[in-house]
C-alpha cells in the first residue's frame, strides 16, 4: 500500500493506485502554485479515516464480516462530501483518492463543501436486497458519529443508489431520534430528495461538453459520442445528449458494446437492456468488440464507468478531440502525456463529473430550508454552475499556461488553501 507521503514516481507499476495518480497532479498544481511545505502537509494528507468491520447475518444463517471505510479528506471549506461504493475491490488507498478529487471538485465548482469518501468491500451482485440492507444500515451506525449534515454528508457512488440513500437518512434518524433528511444526498424524491440529483452527472458531462464543442467550434449535431459504462453516468449522458441531437456512435459496456455510425437510439436500447439484461444484440446497432469501442474514432469520449481505463497501454490509441471525464480518475497520469501530445482537450473528472455534487449540494440546501425546488430552477442553476467552471477552468489554463486538469487542481487548491490561511491552524 501506499504511503501517505505520496512523492513517489509514476512508474508503469503503479500508475494504476489512485492514491498516488492524485497525488501526482497534486503534486504538479501545488508546486505550480509555489505552495510553502507545511501548505501541501495538510492539502495532502487526509484529516480523518475510518475503518470499519460490519458483521452481517446472511440470508443463509451464515455471519459474515464486511469491512468499510469512511475517509474525511478536508473539512476546510464545510462538511465533507462525497458518494459511498460498494465493490469488491474497494481499498483504502482508492477511497483516500476518491475523498481528495471530491475536495478538488467541490473547490472547482465552488460550493461549501470539503471532500469525503465512503466504501465497503463487497459485491452486491451477490447478495440480496435484504442482505445489502444490513450493510448499509450497520456500516451507517459505526459511522454515525463522523457523519450529519454538519459534518459529512454521504451521497450514492459506484454500485450504490437512491434506495440505500433512504436507508442511510432513515437509520441516521432513529439513533437522533428525528428525522434528519439533510444527512444523505440522492434519496428518493419522497424523502427529501432533489428533483434532477438522478440526472445530474449525466446533464454536466453534456453541459460541459456543449462548453468545450464551442470552444473547438463543431457543431453538437456533427459531434459523434462515445460512451464507455451505460449506468448511471453513462447511461443518463447518453439519453440527455441524444435528446439534444447529438450521434451516441457506441455504447461500451463490461459485457460487450454496440456500435451504429448513425447515431443509437438510446431509449431502445435502454428498454433492450431492461428486456434482456444486456447491450449487446440490439437490433438497432452492430455488436462490437468491447476492447476496441473506445478507440474508435469519434468527437467526445465519455469514459463514464471506473478509474483507470485510459493507460500508458491504450491512450496512443485514444481518437477523440473531447475526452470528458464522466468517472471519477479514468485516466492515469502517464495517459495525460500522451493525450496532451494528441492534442485532445480533456475536460477533467473534477469539473466534468462535478454536476452530480452540484445538485446534492442543491438537495442539501432544500432539506435543510424544508423548501423545495422544482426542475427549471435546478437545472438552471446547475447550468450557470457548469458554465462558469467550465469557463474558470479553461482561463486559468490559458492564463498560467497548462493543460486543464492541472488548471482545474490549480483552482481548486488555491480555493482551499485560501480557507485554511484565513481558517489558521488550531492548536
Ligand atoms: N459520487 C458522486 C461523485 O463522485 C456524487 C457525490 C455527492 O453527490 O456527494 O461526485
Amino acid at each position: 500500500m501506499a504511503t501517505l507521503t505520496p512523492q513517489v514516481p509514476i512508474s508503469l507499476e503503479n500508475e494504476k493506485n489512485p492514491w498516488l495518480a492524485a497525488a501526482a497532479r497534486f503534486d504538479e498544481a501545488a508546486m505550480r502554485l509555489k505552495l510553502d511545505d507545511g501548505m501541501c502537509k495538510v492539502l495532502r494528507t487526509p484529516n480523518k479515516e475510518l475503518t470499519v468491520n460490519i458483521p452481517v447475518q446472511l440470508d443463509d444463517g451464515r455471519i459474515e464480516v464486511f469491512t468499510g471505510y469512511r475517509v474525511q479528506h478536508s473539512l476546510a471549506r464545510g462538511p465533507a462530501k462525497g458518494g459511498i461504493r460498494f465493490a469488491p475491490d474497494v481499498t483504502l488507498d482508492e477511497v483516500r483518492a476518491l475523498a481528495s478529487w471530491m475536495t478538488w471538485k467541490c473547490a472547482v465548482v465552488n460550493i461549501p463543501f470539503g471532500g469525503g469518501k465512503g466504501g465497503v468491500i463487497c459485491d452486491p451482485n451477490l447478495l440480496s436486497d435484504i442482505e445489502l440492507e444490513k450493510i448499509t444500515r450497520r456500516y451507517t451506525a459505526e459511522i454515525i458519529d463522523f457523519i450529519g449534515p454538519e459534518r459529512d454528508v454521504p451521497a450514492p457512488d459506484v454500485n450504490t443508489n437512491e434506495k440505500m440513500m433512504a436507508w442511510v437518512m432513515d437509520t441516521y434518524s432513529m439513533h437522533m431520534r428525528h428525522t434528519v433528511t439533510a444527512v444523505v444526498t440522492g434519496k428518493p424524491m419522497a424523502l427529501g430528495g432533489s428533483r434532477g440529483r438522478p440526472e445530474a452527472t449525466g446533464r454536466g458531462c453534456m453541459m460541459v461538453t456543449q462548453r468545450a464543442l464551442q470552444v473547438l467550434g463543431i457543431a453538437p449535431e456533427a459531434a459523434r459520442v462515445v460512451i464507455q459504462g451505460f449506468g448511471n453516468v453513462g447511461g443518463m449522458a447518453a439519453r440527455l445528449m441524444a435528446a439534444a441531437g447529438f450521434k451516441i456512435v457506441a455504447i461500451v459496456e463490461y459485457d460487450g458494446a454496440v456500435y451504429n455510425p448513425h447515431g443509437l437510439d438510446i431509449l431502445a436500447l435502454q428498454k433492450h437492456r431492461k428486456e434482456t439484461g444486456s447491450i449487446t444484440g440490439f437490433s438497432g446497432g452492430e455488436d462490437m468488440d468491447k476492447a476496441e469501442g473506445m478507440f474508435l474514432p469519434c468527437d467526445v469520449l465519455i469514459p463514464a464507468a471506473t478509474e483507470n481505463v485510459i493507460t500508458s497501454q491504450n491512450a496512443d490509441r485514444v481518437r477523440c478531440k473531447i475526452l470528458c471525464e464522466g468517472a471519477n480518475g479514468p485516466t492515469t497520469p502517464l495517459a495525460d502525456l500522451v493525450l496532451a501530445e494528441k492534442n485532445v482537450f480533456v475536460i477533467p473528472d473534477i469539473l466534468a463529473n462535478a454536476g452530480g455534487v452540484t445538485v446534492s449540494y442543491f438537495e442539501w440546501v432544500q432539506d435543510r430550508q424544508g423548501y423545495f425546488w422544482n426542475e427549471k430552477l435546478v437545472n438552471g442553476r446547475l447550468q450557470e454552475i457548469m458554465d462558469e467552471s467550465f469557463d474558470a477552468v479553461v482561463e486559468y489554463a490559458r492564463a498560467h499556461k497548462v493543460n486543464n486538469r492541472i488548471a482545474a487542481y490549480m483552482l481548486a487548491l488555491d480555493r482551499v488553501a485560501n480557507a485554511i490561511r484565513l481558517r489558521g491552524i488550531y492548536a
